[in-house]
């Protein structure tokens, strides 16, 4: 198909569709067919073997690459689209996500700038986010690979606003300035990483302890900055978070937005997990106090079901935004008329400058389904978080370690001896069996199997399942530890 030619196009465009209509038909079976497999298995020695072949200089065909593809690669992923997927936080995808990124893949567009449609779209995307969360219209917006760098991004513009432009060119260690940021300990390690690459320092993130619901303490966050200051040091921005990994809690939003704008902070807020919680109503009411932020970093690839991937970062100040990043290039020429039209570009808005067009799959799913078909999809993962927090407090051997705020669910197996072994070795047995998928964490010093309920897939039948594995394989490892 691919052997002769002088272009990598191939020469019979007849049999190119055949098989490209095969690989679109078994993506679909997977998909659809998704249930009657295992969630994950662990893959076989003789399969990682095949990936440890070298670089090859010669041709395999299309269709034997794509068998090896649907034999070696397809079974042994992580499970993620499964319904009993429950670990971490991940989202299921969705084939409209799917055939949308088999277009933009098509199209093949660079976002990095320049004057063309497509980034007119992740444009209309930015005005979507801007009124979801009542942001001002010369807002910014920018898809980016993850809430991980969305992060980033939001504590490197909250670093220019407190210091000026000159931090690009000078440094933190010209600025004269010891600058520390707030989260709580509850936040997702990746604000340290932030602070970190960003030269401001993973110490100087002030981690403050949380109330029982897990939401940052709002008076040890006053004291934290006034004792900060006393001691000579800039407090310049405080990360809330809107569903933090561990229990899916949400900050007191509106109480952050407070102490940040009497202090004279950037309010970043990590909504990585639940701020797109805003297109529903009902849980729009826990997220109060969003609407304040400066910045807030999201994820489409979670709640939203797109698949991966697809962060983004809302900035209030397009002009403190802009500042951070935009650099004049040669090459990069701005022109009033022309390709070169339409600055300011994507690119001076982040770290990239090539970008994939993330936005597409996005306004697909978002065309497709309409945002009340989304939100009563994120409000049944709520329920069905609550059904399983009902089920763990009817089970007289399962006790549930945190109280269940948006659609994560943490609780354990209860035993005499050991209960923390048990419990990571019950967590292990769900996944090796390919039931169900959840993780764990730990929850204050407790090990929890933590169920977080991410996939549009997930019914009330795989919550059944998690709860009959839980006790099942619970009883099974201690009566083997009694034995032995
Ligand atoms: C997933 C997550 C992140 C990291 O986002 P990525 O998209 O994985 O980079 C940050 N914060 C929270 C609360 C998360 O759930």
């Amino acid at each position: 198909m691919f052997d002769s030619g002088s272009t990598l196009d191939p020469s019979d465009w007849d049999s190119l569709r055949l098989q490209s209509h095969r690989m679109l038909d078994d993506m679909l079976d997977y998909v659809s067919q998704i249930r009657e497999r295992p969630v994950w298995q662990p893959a076989p020695d003789n399969t990682s073997q095949i990936f440890e072949a070298p670089l090859p200089s010669g041709p395999t065909s299309l269709q034997a690459t794509h068998q090896s593809f649907m034999r070696n690669i397809l079974p042994y992923a992580i499970g993620n689209s499964h319904p009993g997927f429950m670990g971490w936080v991940h989202g299921g995808g969705s084939v409209v996500g799917m055939l949308a990124e088999m277009l933009a893949s098509g199209l093949n567009s660079n976002l990095g700038g320049r004057d063309q449609i497509p980034i007119q779209v992740e444009q209309q995307v930015v005005r979507w986010m801007q009124q979801l969360f009542g942001f001002p219209e010369s807002a910014s917006g920018l898809f980016v690979t993850g809430s991980s760098m969305a992060n980033l991004i939001g504590l490197l513009v909250a670093r220019t606003a407190e210091i000026g432009t000159t931090v690009r060119g000078l440094g933190l260690i010209e600025a004269d300035k010891r600058l520390v940021a707030y989260t709580s300990v509850d936040a997702h390690s990746c604000i340290e990483r932030a602070m970190e690459i960003g030269g401001m320092g993973g110490h100087q993130l002030r981690k403050i302890p949380v109330n029982d619901r897990h939401e940052m303490n709002l008076v040890a966050l006053t004291k934290a900055i006034e004792g900060d200051r006393a001691d000579g040091y800039t407090p310049f921005c405080v990360v809330g978070t809107a569903g933090t990994v561990n229990v899916g809690a949400i900050d007191d939003l509106q109480g952050i937005a407070a102490i940040a704008a009497r202090e004279h902070l950037w309010f970043h807020v990590d909504g990585a997990c639940g701020a797109l919680g805003m297109i529903s109503p009902k849980i729009r009411k826990k997220l109060l106090g969003i609407q304040e932020a400066d910045s807030i970093a999201l994820d489409f690839h979670k709640w939203g079901q797109v698949p991966y991937d697809a962060g983004f970062i809302l900035v209030r100040d397009a002009k403190q935004h802009q500042d951070t990043f935009a650099s004049p290039a040669e090459y990069l020429r701005r022109e009033t008329r022309g390709m070169a039209a339409g600055s300011p570009w994507p690119c001076d808005f982040g770290p990239d400058l090539s970008r994939s067009f993330k936005a597409l799959k996005v306004w697909f799913t978002m065309q497709v389904f309409g945002t009340d078909r989304l939100a009563n999809m994120m409000e049944r993962t709520c329920e069905l978080a609550e059904y399983l927090a009902e089920r763990v407090a009817e089970s007289p051997e399962l006790e549930l370690l945190a109280p269940v705020s948006l659609n994560i669910v943490c609780f354990r197996f209860l035993c005499d001896d050991a209960v923390d072994q048990v419990n990571s070795d019950i967590v292990v047995a769900i996944q090796e069996s390919g039931l169900a998928a959840p993780s764990t964490t730990k929850i204050n010093g407790k090990l929890a199997i933590r169920a977080a309920i991410f996939n549009h897939r997930t019914s009330q039948l795989d919550i059944d399942s998690l709860i009959d594995a839980s006790i099942r394989f619970g009883r099974l490892i201690t009566q083997e530890s009694k034995i032995s």
